[in-house]
């Protein structure tokens, strides 16, 4: 099939660009693919919101800017910053047409404080932010005669001029996996959307489902696009230190907000010595307090106390964490909640412009597989979902513009080659693909995690160099499989992690070598 565009990944970014697109050209055909359910990604699991000045009485733009750049931590471009804090309420006021609902206190938005803000400006659906905003744009997506949602399918590899034997540096489509028809599969499109997500799965405790596992970036270094930023891995400081379900249960930022404090296990509020702001200070520092008091202490992790947060705030503005910690027998608020930090949000990605476009034409990225400038070294708390709002309306006002320029004919597009690698097969070498999968994310999390050395990079260098033989070995000598798509993406993300952190000399943002210290 030849599609005008192919979007992978159906979180907040690829459900609202596919929608932008599909809203403003009824003919353009798109066709919409996830590598699992439509509604798994780490959109459906963001709890705390989406940040956006609201209350002009006492925020301004001014403000989100400058508590932006400072979070960034002098990574940010000023420019994408500014934009992207100015068209914020446009883009949420689409959302909410759309059809999403947000907390309310007397008709207005109720709007909640976050670590790293100077004013409330976090607008939320109680705990389930993320889950609200997934539901709503998974059933408009639907509503499209002209978007084909193909679930259960996995991009392989992207197709560019390297398949077709032209001369050129342009994205043609992708290979994918079809899981159900169990065969490798060429859908060949005028433009491709990477809206594939994060990678938080390359470390053995993250915040993200297990199927973040940085396929876009992946299939994006194959074809040569520059990735960067990559080091920048923000690590989540409250994560629920006991898996709820095999899953790692995040407790929001805004629970700090609401006056949460965090406590060692001597009752102290440790990260007063690390920062005035305490628990509020932004992300990088609190997850550091943590760690450093993890690693002076017995026990592995510290105290989030909500017992200053009223019964009834827990259960109406935080029901589903009020839940959750009740079924593993914590009762708010008198129970403190034992919390360590997590890997949670990829800062870098595939480098794009104002517009999302990559520097290999025809390919877009968006969301969280995206380098837009807008974190720089550290992101602001709830800029993520913002981020992905605003460059998917930017990246479908270009990508528009971009179909009625002169393109290859369809001939051309349907004589692009089959997938001529291995095949695709449900199950075979699991076990090794299980066990290397595990070893690099202990290599992840021991030596290229919250704190890193010269040393303990150059060792994981070295291991995961030696994973990297074995996944080479592994896709040659097999057919193709789910996991070991995966994995062959994640070691390539851990390699280039590990490399251009050798390359920073400087501490900055989430980024912290003791060398440089
Ligand atoms: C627990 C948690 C809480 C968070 N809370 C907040 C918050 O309060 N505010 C905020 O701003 N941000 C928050 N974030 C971050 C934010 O949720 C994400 O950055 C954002 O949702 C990413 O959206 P996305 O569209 O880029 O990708 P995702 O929502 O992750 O979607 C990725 C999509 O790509 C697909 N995909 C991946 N690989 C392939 C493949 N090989 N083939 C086909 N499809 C593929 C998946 O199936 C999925 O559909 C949170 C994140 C987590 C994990």
């Amino acid at each position: 099939m030849v599609q005008d565009l192919l979007v992978i990944g159906t979180g907040i970014s690829g459900l609202t660009f596919a929608i932008k697109v599909a809203e403003e050209n009824s003919k353009c055909t798109i066709t919409l693919i996830s590598k699992n359910d439509i509604n798994e990604g780490n959109t459906r699991y963001a709890q705390g919101g989406i940040a956006v000045v609201r209350n002009l009485k006492k925020d301004s733009t001014e403000k989100h800017i400058k508590d932006t750049l400072l979070a960034g931590d002098e990574g940010c471009d000023p420019d994408v910053v500014k934009f992207v804090v100015e068209e914020a309420n446009l883009r949420l006021d689409e959302l909410i047409k759309w059809g999403t609902a947000f907390d309310k206190k007397k008709e207005k938005l109720h709007l909640a404080m976050e670590g790293g803000h100077s004013e409330n400006r976090i607008v939320h659906y109680k705990d389930q932010t993320g889950k609200q905003i997934q539901e709503v744009l998974t059933a408009k997506v639907k509503t499209f005669p002209n978007i084909t949602i193909l679930e259960n399918h996995t991009l392989v590899d992207l197709i560019t001029d390297h398949h077709s034997k032209t001369k050129g540096n342009r994205c043609y489509g992708a290979y994918v996996i079809s899981q159900e028809e169990e065969k490798i599969i060429k859908i060949s499109s005028k433009i491709t959307v990477l809206s594939t997500g994060g990678a938080g799965s390359l470390y053995a405790y993250s915040t993200n489902p297990s199927i973040a596992t940085g396929d876009g970036l992946g299939a994006a270094y194959r074809a040569k696009v520059q990735l960067e930023g990559l080091p920048f891995v923000q690590f989540h400081p409250t994560a629920l230190r006991d898996k709820v379900n095999g899953n790692v249960f995040l407790i929001t930022e805004a629970v700090r907000g609401a006056g949460g404090k965090l406590h060692n296990t001597q009752h102290e509020e440790f990260l007063l010595n690390e920062d005035p702001r305490g628990a509020l200070a932004p992300r990088d520092i609190v997850a550091r307090g943590i760690q450093k008091q993890i690693q002076k202490q017995k026990e592995k992790f510290v105290w989030l106390d909500g017992s200053s947060i009223p019964k009834t705030i827990w259960k109406s503005r935080f029901p589903n964490i009020y839940k959750t910690c009740s079924s593993i027998g914590i009762q708010l608020p008198q129970d403190p909640i034992p919390v360590v930090p997590a890997a949670h949000y990829f800062c870098g990605g595939i480098k794009v412009n104002q517009y999302s476009e990559s520097q290999l034409k025809g390919l877009y990225a968006i969301g969280e597989c995206s380098a837009t400038g807008l974190h720089g070294a550290n992101r602001l708390a709830s800029n993520s979902l913002l981020e992905a709002l605003v460059f998917a309306h930017r990246a479908a006002m270009d990508c528009l513009k971009s179909l009625q320029k002169p393109l290859p004919d369809n001939a051309f597009y349907k004589a692009l080659p089959e997938w001529d690698g291995e095949g695709y097969s449900k199950n075979n070498t699991l076990e090794d693909v299980q066990t290397l999968r595990e070893k690099l994310q202990e290599i992840m999390t021991d030596s290229v995690g919250i704190f890193k050395t010269n040393k303990s990079l150059k060792q994981a260098e070295e291991k995961i160099n030696d994973i990297y033989g074995k996944v080479q070995q592994l896709y040659h000598q097999n057919e193709l499989t789910n996991g070991l798509c995966e994995l062959r993406n994640l070691v390539s993300i851990a390699y280039l992690i590990t490399k251009q952190s050798q390359e920073i000399k400087e501490n900055r943002g989430v980024f912290y070598n003791h060398d440089y210290a």
